[in-house]
Parts: C-alpha cells; sequence; structure tokens
C-alpha cells in the first residue's frame, strides 16, 4: 500500500510534541503539509487554512485534527466531505450531537472517522484490562492531577466553554476507564470548581457508580504544584491495582509490574492505518458522554479566579 498522504490541522502544542514525531517515524504516512493559522512549521508547506491546504493539495489522503474542540467540527465535515480520512484529537467535538453526526457523515463518504484517545495507548492499559478479567471490582479511585500552566500555558480556550477545562486532561482518566472497566458506569453526583472569571472547572470531584453498584470517584485539578499525579487505583478481590504516570506503569499491591517508555502517538498512528486499511471507523464518545454527564448533574461552586502569571 502507498504512503497516507497526511495533513496537520492546528499546529500548537500537541501536533509539534507528538503528531509530528510520530508520522515522520511512520513509513505507513507521508506527511505532506501544515494548517494553521498562525504557526509556521520550519520544514513543511504551510497553509494558513484547512481550506486552502485541500485546495492546494487536493490528492491529500487524511488529516489530523490538532485545533481546540470548539472548531473541530466544521474542519472535520469540510475533510470528510472533501475525501480525507480523518483523525480526531481528543476530545472527539465540543458535542455529543456533533460527534454523531461526523460518524453519519463518515459512513456517506465512505472514509475512516478515527475519534483518538491517546491514553488508551499507554503501555500498562491493555495489560491492566487483562489482569482485571479475573477479578471482582471493589472501587475504583482516580486522581488526576497536574499544573495547567505547565502543560497548557497560554491556552485560553481550554477555560471557554466547550474547552472543558480540567476536564481535558480529566477525560484522558476516563478513556482509560472506560478502557479497562469491563461494567457501564455512571455519574450520580460531583462538584465542580469554577473560577470566578473563568467559563470551564479547575478542579471537579466526581462521584460515578458502575452498573453492579462498586464505586468509581475521580478527583481532577489543575492546581496541582509539585510532582504530577496521573494515576488509577482498583481495589479488587485479588489486590490492588495501579496504573500510574499516565498509564505508563502498572503496579500490584504497590509492586511494580511493567514500566515501559511512552509511546501513545505511535501506537495511535498505527490504528489510524490499520483503520483505513480495513475501511473502518473507531468512533467511542462514553468518555466525552461522563463528561457531558458531569456538566448535567454537577453542582457549581465559585473558586478564586484564575491568572496565567504564578508568583
Ligand atoms: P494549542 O497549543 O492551543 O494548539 C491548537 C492549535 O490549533 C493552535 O496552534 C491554533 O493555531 C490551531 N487552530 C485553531 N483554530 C484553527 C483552525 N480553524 N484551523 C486550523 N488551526 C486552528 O492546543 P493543544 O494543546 O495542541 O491542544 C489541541 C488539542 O489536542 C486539544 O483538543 C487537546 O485536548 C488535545 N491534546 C493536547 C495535549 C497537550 O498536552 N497539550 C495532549 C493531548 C491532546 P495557530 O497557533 O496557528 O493560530
Amino acid at each position: 500500500m502507498s504512503a497516507i498522504r497526511i495533513g496537520i490541522v492546528g499546529f500548537g502544542k500537541i501536533a509539534r510534541d507528538q503528531h509530528l514525531p510520530a508520522l515522520n517515524d511512520n513509513p505507513a504516512y507521508e506527511l505532506v503539509a501544515v494548517a494553521s493559522p498562525s504557526r509556521v512549521p520550519d520544514s513543511l508547506p504551510h497553509y494558513t487554512s484547512m481550506t486552502a491546504m485541500l485546495d492546494a493539495v487536493p490528492e491529500m489522503d487524511a488529516v489530523a485534527l490538532c485545533v481546540p474542540p470548539a472548531v473541530r467540527y466544521g474542519l472535520a465535515s469540510e475533510a470528510l466531505a472533501r475525501g480525507c480520512h480523518v483523525l480526531l484529537e481528543k476530545p472527539p467535538g465540543a458535542t455529543l450531537a456533533e460527534v454523531g453526526e461526523l460518524e453519519r457523515q463518515a459512513r456517506v463518504a465512505d472514509r475512516t472517522l478515527f475519534a483518538s484517545w491517546h491514553s488508551r495507548h499507554a503501555p500498562a492499559v491493555a495489560p491492566a484490562r487483562e489482569w482485571l478479567k479475573s477479578r471482582r471490582i471493589i472501587g475504583v479511585d482516580i486522581e488526576w492531577k497536574e499544573d495547567v500552566c505547565v502543560w497548557h500555558p497560554g491556552q485560553d480556550w481550554i477555560w471557554e466553554p466547550g474547552g472543558m477545562g480540567v476536564f481535558d486532561p480529566g477525560i484522558n482518566a476516563l478513556s482509560i476507564a472506560t478502557a479497562i472497566l469491563d461494567e457501564p458506569f455512571f455519574f450520580r453526583e460531583g462538584v465542580l470548581a469554577v473560577p470566578d472569571n473563568r467559563q470551564a472547572p479547575i478542579a471537579a470531584d466526581l462521584g460515578f457508580a458502575s452498573a453492579a453498584g462498586y464505586p468509581v470517584n475521580a478527583a481532577f485539578d489543575f492546581r496541582q504544584q509539585g510532582p504530577q499525579i496521573w494515576d488509577i487505583h482498583i481495589e479488587t478481590d485479588g489486590g490492588k491495582l495501579t496504573l500510574s504516570k499516565g498509564g505508563s506503569q502498572l503496579l500490584v499491591d504497590g509492586e511494580l509490574q511493567l514500566e515501559a517508555p511512552e509511546q501513545e502517538y505511535p501506537g495511535l498512528y498505527q490504528r489510524f492505518a490499520e483503520l483505513i486499511g480495513r475501511g473502518e471507523h473507531d468512533v467511542d464518545a462514553s468518555p466525552l458522554r461522563h463528561v457531558a454527564d458531569a456538566f448535567l448533574l454537577g453542582r457549581r461552586v465559585i473558586v478564586d479566579p484564575f491568572h496565567w502569571q504564578r508568583d
């Protein structure tokens, strides 16, 4: 099969940090161009919009949409209509309705739509799922706490409606939980802490319950100083499993079982190529559904204003 000609749309932090190297290292792809309003890549053709890029390179096979979620639907819809396979960065859209409609459009256009969840490709996620299969779960505790100034410097869109605030990283934990827990779980109650001068939460304490009744609790916080925490603890009748460091470590009863280098984006692009080769889609909106439910049912409290400058 000839290489998939692909363009990156939105050349921000994640495109530069992860998409660019993953594409350059994967011979299944030929990275042809970048579309981004103001950021210009060093050595690739650059266009200020996706429309201009697809006009100039009509033979483009696929696009990777690395833009903020609020603008993703229009771009994905246009790319599908113009015959491109589409990879959506997480979260796949600003609303669930958009994501459902994009899936319909992809089927009509007979193009692959991949709603990617990079954290699901972390090395310990699949082994954790296997380990859990033969055990009964008693409870799940998720702790996802990072410093927004370190990981999202100056990204004002994250505080706007549709930007999701602390759910932008928190949804990664939910993408792992929905991948490794066999049972469905449902949002029951929780608190969203919204800064006085912003639209989206800076922290959230969330209580879910599984269909069988075990608790799935999650604490997300954007104000974390010192060590950053991306951990999921699962108490079972056969010991306590911990997925640590975003899914790159697996521990059982505190003993390290597996640690592997981060390979999330190479895995994600391998999956996209497989889906294109098989003419399939992968559009799982369940992590976004949990976020939407938390916004529907969660109680809001107003907290101190947030400013980017730190003392
Ligand atoms: P970012 O640094 O703010 O980058 C977003 C880029 O999108 C900007 O460079 C902006 O372009 C571009 N853009 C905005 N509207 C556009 C449009 N209509 N057409 C083309 N480009 C447009 O944000 P990010 O951190 O990369 O995040 C982007 C997405 O990736 C988010 O959904 C986020 O959840 C996800 N993600 C981020 C991380 C992370 O650690 N940052 C990790 C995994 C996933 P210009 O700068 O050229 O104006």
